[in-house]
Parts: C-alpha cells; structure tokens; sequence
C-alpha cells in the first residue's frame, strides 16, 4: 500500500533528505586517494548526529555502519574498511538519516582523483539516467514508466541495468511501497498518486548486467567486475509533478562544480 503524505510530512521529509544531502556535500571534500572508507563512515556519523539527526542505515538489518561504501565494481551495500581509496577509483557513497521520525536516503558516486574517461561517462549517463527516470514520476503514470525510461536511456548507450535492486517508497520506514525497478514496461505497475515520496536509484554497470553477492550477506560486485555507478534522489509527488526533494548542489559547491541539471528539470517541468 502507497502511504500518501501530507504537505506538512513532505516538508518534513525534505528536512531529512537535506541532512542527507548536506552530509554528501561535507564527504565530497575529504575523498581523496589515501582516505579509508571507514574513515569517510565516521566523519558522516558524527555529521549526521549534529544536525539533530540519526544515521538511517546503521543497525537497519543490522548494517554495520552509517554509510554504503561501493567502489568500482561493487554496485551497493559496501560495507566501509580500512583499505584505502586510489587514484582512479570511483565510489558510491550512499547515505541515510532520520529526522522527525522521517527517512532521508539518497547517494552520489564520485571520482576518487582524476579517472579514466570510460568511467566519467559511465558516472554522467547514469546520473542523467536518475532525471530522464524521475520525469515520469507524475499523477496518471506507473511504476513501470520511470523503469522503462531509465532502461531505454541507460541500455542506448550499452549499460547494464542491476534488476535484483531496486527504487522504493521512502517515509517512516526506509522501504515502503512501491518497489521502483529501473527497468520495465510502459503503463505497467502500480499508478502514482499525490503526495507519494520515492526514492529512484538508478544502478548502472559498464558491462553485464548481472551481480553477484558477497559472502558477507552486504556486498554486491558486478559479475564481470566491471565499473558500476549509483545516483538516488529522494522525489515526492506534489501538484501532480515530481518535486526534488534531496539536492546534489552541496556537492557541487564544495567541489567548486557549476552545474544547474537541478534547475533545468524543474524549469523543464513548468
Ligand atoms: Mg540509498
Ligand atoms: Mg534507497
């Protein structure tokens, strides 16, 4: 069952996809090559905490830590260690709080130094993918119409898109309904409705779309061990259209990026 939330719980969940938000901006500055996941986990714990919230992922199925930590070929749910970043590595860094009873949940993957133009390519198509996806997040479209959106995008330029992880609805627990696949059929699924919040997660392999598990019951890694990228935002449907509520723009300040994509899809929108 979709839980519809009212304007009041929307403003309050964007309070808690900012804390995460505000948290992936403060970890843009501090990858780099030499620094150990769990290093990057604690300063985000401490982060989180300070703002008056709570990490959303740790102790969640008894997660270890507060973030996911997937470099290279893992697609999600690393598990943060003391190895080193390099050179070259990419890593998805995937976040949760909780404030005011609500989830915020949302993840960036960034470059770790300069890396090989492939893999810029890769980071870029899928985090287009997570827009052209959350375009058709809107009263009178389906699940399957933002699955089959981000799969035509994603497959045009050779990807492999995960099928066994998928998007969900967000609220006072991490997963609610619906299941959001990046994959599927237009006009398939369960309709959307006014003041449902998701989070739409596009995971993106350079190669094969098949994955495989670690035995540590967490760690996914692509089959071929190629590259894989992750870019989630966290969406509410308001007024009929899909309204951001989570913001890559702390990223781009801290990293000195221009970039207006965030203006551009709600100027696209009106
Ligand atoms: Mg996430
Ligand atoms: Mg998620």
């Amino acid at each position: 069952m979709i839980i519809q939330k009212t304007r009041e719980e929307i403003e309050l969940m964007r309070e808690s996809a900012l804390v995460v938000s505000k948290t992936l901006g403060m970890l843009a500055k501090e990858v780099k090559p030499g620094v150990s996941t769990l290093f990057l986990d604690k300063l985000a714990e401490e982060f989180i905490r300070e703002q008056g919230a709570i990490p959303g992922f740790l102790g969640l199925y008894d997660f270890p830590n507060t973030l996911c930590m997937s470099p290279n070929s893992q697609v999600v749910h690393g598990i943060p260690n003391n190895t080193p970043l390099v050179e070259g590595d990419i890593i998805s860094i995937d976040c949760g709080a909780i404030k005011n009873d609500f989830y915020g949940d949302h993840a960036y993957t960034f470059p770790v130094g300069e890396i090989a133009p492939e893999t810029q390519k890769l980071l870029d198509v899928t985090k287009e993918s997570l827009y052209v996806g959350i375009r058709e997040l809107k009263v009178g479209n389906r699940v399957g119409d933002v699955g089959y959106a981000i799969q035509q995008f994603t497959e045009k330029h050779g990807y492999g898109v995960v099928r066994e992880l998928v998007g969900h609805g967000l609220g006072k627990t991490m997963h609610e309904d619906p299941e959001m696949p990046n994959y599927g059929r237009r006009g398939r699924g369960k309709k959307f409705v006014e003041g449902m919040v998701v989070a739409i997660e596009p995971m993106t392999n350079m190669g094969t779309h098949k994955i495989r598990q670690h035995k540590d019951g967490w760690t996914i890694t692509t089959l071929d061990n190629k590259p894989s990228a992750h870019f989630e935002h966290d969406v509410a449907i308001v007024n009929g259209k899909p309204e951001l509520l989570s913001t890559f723009q702390y990223i781009y300040d801290a990293l000195g990026i221009e970039s207006n994509e965030e203006d551009e899809f709600r100027q696209a929108l009106s």
